[in-house]
């Protein structure tokens, strides 16, 4: 005898229970938007919140054409290793943004410390292009660094945090006329919210080659939270974002920089081909803890070179 039965694929629910989950946090955070990671910066667990765009379309051999996929279930396959096969590259520079916009020191300080203006990163960006860098996706300079892509000669990669509005309306045009690719780091929660971008406005990232990572689901510092919580922001993450934009989420950005080895090896398992950290010092060998370099707000474009150059402590 056939008796008709409900099927719903576990992985959909879990999708369903981030959707409301996501819905009463949003509700939330209405009320309060703290500012982004800095890397003295800590953070009390949940109650922060940040959005980050993607990068345009890539000029070299890591064409950055997006790919829509189908939303992936757990991968069957063996994680990837943590630690990268061969040292071939000893600095390599991974530029850390947030903001793209007009910002008075003397009225916010800190926010003037996270903010580059629209016409500094412009000449930023020229002066890439003008001495031949090759900006790079993260989960492109993954591949290479694995060896199983080329890597370009001098190049740079260029990543954005918590997905600020400006990233769509003041960064992504610049990146456009350089075809220059990136990586934005997303915060589900923060998506729609005032001052972040509208999921149409992450939607043009993606279609401009931009690459769309994660930053986890609601801004949590994961060294704040239970083993399950963390590996809930870490993985939940990754399955809502390629539901919601049909593309692949590779790259890992931890909030405020904050990470343990057990954290960085629940981005490992979780299918993430790398993660950032916001501290210069982390370096290029773990695959789930590369170094960054935050490019100062006021910086001049006489100091940019500055960021193309080792530290004198990872020389
Ligand atoms: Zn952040």
């Amino acid at each position: 005898m056939n008796i008709p039965r409900l099927r719903v694929k576990p992985s959909r629910l879990s999708l369903i229970a981030v959707v409301l989950s996501l819905a009463f946090i949003s509700v939330a955070l209405q009320s309060q938007h703290v500012p982004d990671d800095t890397e003295a910066q800590t953070t009390t667990s949940i109650a922060r919140a940040r959005v980050a765009l993607p990068p345009a379309t890539a000029t070299s051999a890591l064409s950055a054409t997006p790919t829509r996929i189908p939303p992936t279930a757990t991968p069957e396959t063996p994680p990837l290793p943590s630690r990268r096969p061969a040292v071939r590259m000893e600095y390599i520079p991974i530029l850390m943004y947030h903001y793209v916009r007009e910002v008075a020191e003397e009225l916010d300080p800190m926010g003037f410390r996270l903010s580059v203006t629209p016409e500094r990163f412009a000449e930023q960006m020229e002066w890439l292009h003008d001495n031949d860098y090759t900006p790079v996706r993260l989960d492109q300079l993954a591949a290479c660094l694995r060896n199983t892509e080329p890597c370009p000669d001098r190049l740079v990669a260029l990543t954005f945090d918590d997905g600020y509005e400006d990233s769509a309306s003041a960064a992504l045009p610049i990146l456009k006329r350089y075809r220059f690719p990136a990586t934005f780091f997303i915060v589900p929660a923060f998506v729609d919210q005032p001052g972040y971008m509208s999921w149409e406005q992450i939607e043009q990232l993606r279609d401009n080659g931009m690459e769309i990572g994660s930053h986890t689901l609601i801004h949590a510092d994961l060294t704040g939270l239970s083993v399950e919580a963390a590996r809930h922001e870490i993985e939940a993450s990754r399955a809502f974002l390629e539901e919601r934009l049909g593309v692949p989420v590779r790259s890992f950005c931890y909030p405020a920089g904050s990470y343990t080895p057990l954290i960085s090896g629940m981005v490992r398992q979780a299918g993430y081909t790398s993660a950032v950290t916001a501290s210069p010092l982390t370096g290029y060998n773990h695959m789930y803890q590369l170094a960054r370099r935050r490019v100062l707000g006021g910086e001049t474009i006489a100091g940019f070179p500055w960021y193309m150059t080792p530290l004198p402590e990872q020389e």
